[in-house]
């Protein structure tokens, strides 16, 4: 059964307010398509990450068969505040792929990988390991030191998040097969240990 659209942003503010506390959640008739809903979802969290990774971390957050029978046709605007739909830059998923050969290719001969492996784990067990805070607060300054450029990040980060890596140590788990952090969870999971957990302690943008 269908519900209304205040029903609906009272479901989904269930959905993900442990998530984001006080997160703003308005439902209702979407202008260019009266027939579909539009759903604003507001929290300060987002200004610190990209339109495509706030929609990753709502999606996973409300169960997919209450997406598929009340959210099927409906559009999303995940905003910061004072942000409009219209800021929001969403990727060419058909261009990503297509330049995610030549993006992987360029930050394998930079080392970028590695460096970020040495910060989430480095190698000298004395040394403090950063924390993942599910955004690239790490990797930003690591890619800028690469060569990467501000105005490349756009393209260079949704190329590591169409290969699930939306958070600096999901880049290492998902996108990359060596590196010790990976190394490390699966040498844990095997011991029957608890792997070590790059979120703990910070307090992450989702979990
Ligand atoms: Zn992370």
């Amino acid at each position: 059964m269908s519900r209304c659209p205040a029903e609906i942003a009272d479901d989904l503010r269930c959905f993900i307010k442990s998530s984001y506390p006080g997160i703003d959640i308005r439902a209702e008739p979407w202008d260019q398509d009266p027939n579909r809903l539009a759903v604003c979802f507001t929290h300060e969290k987002f200004s610190l990450i990209y339109s495509y990774q706030r929609w990753h971390y709502l999606t996973h957050l409300i169960p997919a068969d209450y997406q598929e029978q009340q959210l099927s046709t409906s559009v999303w605007f995940e905003l910061a505040p004072g942000e409009s739909p219209e800021d929001l830059r969403y990727p060419d998923e058909q261009l990503i792929a297509d330049i995610t050969p030549d993006v992987m290719h360029i930050l394998q001969g930079t080392g970028f990988f590695n460096r970020l492996d040495d910060v989430m784990c480095p190698a000298d067990a004395g040394l403090t390991r950063a924390q993942c805070w599910g955004d690239f607060r790490n990797a930003k300054p690591l890619l800028h030191k690469c060569g990467i450029t501000e105005d490349e990040l756009f393209d260079v980060l949704h190329v590591l998040m169409l290969q699930g890596g939306f958070c600096d140590c999901e880049i290492l788990y998902n996108v990359v097969e060596e590196n010790r952090l990976t190394a490390e969870y699966w040498k844990a999971r095997a011991e029957g240990l608890e792997p070590p957990n790059p979120h703990k302690g910070a307090e992450p943008i989702s979990l």
